[in-house]
């Protein structure tokens, strides 16, 4: 399951900006490694540089220094909306009349195809397919004569998810969609500001927390200083994911740093689904907390059986079917002195499709494993997400065609063991309103159900309705 993007922003007068966002988007790596780029200003001129693939790889010492200015923002890139493709790349540019913007995004637009067609029809033309470019084009289709009031039109006519950074010649824009489906946070550094996408970032570049930016908040830094604009938030619908999964673990999201956060779930599996066994481990990266969580309390000793190659990234493994097809050999390699003739429990974030568990099950029974038990930080995904993740379409969803014995049997796993959705709530602390919960109870924040039903319906191959009761 991968997650839309990272975006990074910062105002710095006297500070290298450029190099600054860099090491930020380095630190966001994690949420997206297609494309990478950064788009600087001078007060009077946007320089902008994209690349595709890891942030590492977008940039030489040239073509840093060639971003001039006290502005950047930047972005990493993983395609939902859009194909991988350099024209899709982030930050863009938009033109029109006496306005340039430059924006980066996270998140998903759900009307996105009505609005382009709008935006068409009124002469805007496109360059590339994602939906980001949607919104630069609203914002500067706007009459509104102000750059606030332009932003607040686009929010109007947006339904879904996006945390956005805005460049213009002389400001940095933090935007957050009114439902706060993705994180967006604020800092300081050196008398300027920054925002990230997540907390970790900042404290990579020296920056300081200040505050999250909140749903349906605009924030404006200039040399004039901050000032927030905030527009009403009917529902707030954080995606529970960037606690499982998404976000990095020492990152903080509504005051929560996420690793105890995670070793909390460990423990409420633990709790919910205990089993005699020699051995826990923790699928890494994204698991090992909860996996450490469930050891302690139960008593039963910690392992790493699983060593991850954390240099192959999707990118090398996946334009290649044959190295698909080695996929998790990859990326993961057993500890078989470890592992041998032991039952072990695994705990896992997720299982979406079912089509990478069962080799990670294989390998561990390979490697000598007696026994596995799989405990999973999320409840089964039976609905597909809207927002921005790329998960899969209804019809792949394991858990929307299987009952739970049944997915256990098709993994290959001893027992199975999802986190209930009230022990994922007790785990994150925070009230259960906050949250989109959509991928788990169909329960989706925007009033959009019936299309996004039929979106889903319509991705079904011919043949496979029958799997979905005829509907
Ligand atoms: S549907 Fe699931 S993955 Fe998508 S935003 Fe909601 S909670 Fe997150």
């Amino acid at each position: 399951m991968h997650e839309s993007c990272g975006v990074f922003g910062i105002y710095a007068p006297g500070v290298d900006v450029a190099r600054i966002t860099f090491f930020g988007l380095y630190a966001l790596q994690h949420r997206g490694q297609e494309s990478a780029g950064i788009a600087t200003a001078d007060g009077r001129k946007i320089y902008l540089h994209t690349s595709m693939g890891l942030v590492s790889q977008g940039f030489n010492e040239d073509e840093l220094a060639q971003l001039h200015g006290h502005i950047a923002i930047g972005h990493t890139r993983y395609s939902t909306t859009g194909s991988s493709r350099a024209c899709n790349a982030q930050p863009i540019l938009v033109q029109a009349d006496s306005t340039t913007i430059a924006l980066a995004h996270n998140g998903n637009i759900v009307n996105a195809k009505f609005l382009r067609e709008e935006l068409c029809q009124q002469g805007y033309s496109f360059a590339a397919t994602s939906d980001s470019e949607i919104i630069a084009n609203l914002v500067i289709s706007s009459t509104e004569r102000n750059k606030i009031d332009k932003i607040r039109y686009a929010m109007r006519r947006l339904q879904g998810a996006y945390s956005l950074v805005i460049l213009t010649k002389d400001k940095l824009i933090g935007v957050r969609d009114p439902m706060g489906v993705r994180p967006l946070c604020l800092g300081t550094i050196d008398g300027g500001w920054v925002i990230a996408s997540e907390s970790c970032a900042l404290g990579h570049v020296g920056a300081q927390f200040i505050r999250e930016i909140e749903p349906g908040e605009i924030v404006v830094i200039s040399k004039n200083g901050v000032k927030s604009f905030t527009e009403e938030s009917p529902r707030k619908a954080l995606c529970i994911f960037e606690y499982i999964y998404f976000a990095r673990p020492d990152s903080v999201i509504q005051g929560k740093l996420l690793y105890p956060v995670r070793q909390a779930m460990g423990r409420i599996l633990s709790q919910e689904y205990p089993v005699d066994a020699d051995l826990v481990m923790g699928v890494p990266d994204s698991a090992t907390a909860a996996g450490i969580g469930y050891a302690v309390a139960s008593g039963i000793p910690y392992c790493e059986g699983l060593i991850k190659n954390r240099y192959v990234g999707r990118t090398f493994i996946e334009p290649d079917q044959r190295l698909r097809d080695l996929g998790v050999k990859l990326k993961f390699n057993p500890l078989a002195e470890t592992i041998t003739g032991k039952r072990l429990i695994v705990v896992d974030d997720s299982i979406v499709r079912g089509t990478t568990t069962p080799k990670v099950v294989a390998m561990l029974r390979k490697a000598g494993a007696k026994e596995v038990h799989l405990r999973i930080c999320s409840p089964p995904i039976r609905h597909p997400c809207f927002f921005g993740v790329d998960m899969a379409t209804r019809w792949e969803l394991i858990a929307a065609q299987k009952t739970i014995p049944e997915i256990k049997d098709a993994i290959g796993a001893d027992s199975l063991g999802y986190i209930s959705l009230d022990g994922l709530i007790e785990s994150v602390g925070l009230p259960k309103e906050i949250f989109c919960l959509a991928c788990f109870t169909g329960d989706y924040p925007i009033p959009v159900q019936l299309e996004m039903d039929k979106l889903a319906l319509e991705a079904i191959p011919s043949g496979s309705l029958s799997e979905l009761g005829g509907s």
